[in-house]
């Protein structure tokens, strides 16, 4: 088992408000790791210090060993980290392919290879290639925002409530995807309201609170424990 990111101790906020404590934590490489939490305990925020969009206070973020705390986020998603956004912020003016091809800057030389490979994951993203964004479905722009994140040949998808706004039926889709998603050997760590199906697909999962990990477990142990449900999960 090798892990793939690591932080240590990473704290980060936005002026007064500490919005992440000294937060430790590992995904290991292939696996789906969840992060869960109640509104505000802070997953975004460590979505965001990953991804290098915010600039964090104290610790390290490791990524394959390598200490990458201190580099833009262009030079992290040329490492292999890969954001999608929650809000999916996909470009409504531009198609589906111009969407795409703007994921793949950073693999340039095989954009081709990769739009190809898209479209077959994503066979309705095929058919509204030539489609603007803003005119697809909720579910439709997620699938894009997705596959957007895929485009830069991703060792770690950081995935931001992907299923918000969705309903019931394309949610368990993009579910299914993010399944898919890892059986191709990328690694996932996933933020999601959605726990009971998060934690269905993930193999590990944090749970947040006032931005503290307060427990890691496997999922399934998380799934079948009454008072862990009740205490933290809210189910
Ligand atoms: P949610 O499920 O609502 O997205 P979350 O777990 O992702 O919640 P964060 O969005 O990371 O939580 O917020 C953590 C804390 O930081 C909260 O107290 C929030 O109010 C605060 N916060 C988030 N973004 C900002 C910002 N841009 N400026 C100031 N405070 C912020």
């Amino acid at each position: 088992m090798k892990v793939l990111l690591e932080t240590r101790e990473l704290s980060a906020g936005y002026g007064q408000i500490r919005a992440l404590r000294e937060v430790s934590l590992e995904v290991v490489e292939g696996s789906v790791t969840a992060l869960v939490g109640s509104q505000g305990a802070g997953k975004t925020t460590l979505m965001r210090a990953l991804s290098g969009l915010l600039r964090h206070d104290r610790g390290r973020i490791l990524f394959d060993g390598r200490d990458v705390g201190g580099l833009p986020p262009d030079r992290r998603v040329a490492l292999g980290i890969s954001l999608v956004p929650e809000g999916r912020l996909i470009f409504p003016d531009f198609t589906v392919e111009q969407n795409l091809r703007i994921g793949g800057f950073s693999a340039r030389d095989k954009t081709d290879s990769n739009l190809e490979s898209m479209f077959a994951l994503f066979p309705r993203l095929r058919e509204r290639r030539a489609q603007r964004g803003e005119t697809l479905s909720g579910g439709e722009q997620q699938m894009l925002a997705l596959a957007r994140g895929l485009m830069s040949e991703p060792r770690l998808l950081l995935l931001d409530e992907p299923s918000l706004g969705l309903a019931p039926a394309v949610a368990r889709l993009l579910f299914d995807t993010v399944a898919l998603i890892r059986e191709r050997g990328v690694t996932v760590l996933i933020v999601e309201q959605d726990i009971r199906s998060t934690l269905e697909i993930a193999d590990r999962a944090y749970v947040m609170e006032n931005g503290r990990i307060v427990m890691n477990d496997e999922a399934s142990d998380l799934l079948a424990d009454d008072s862990v449900r009740r205490a933290y999960l809210g189910m």
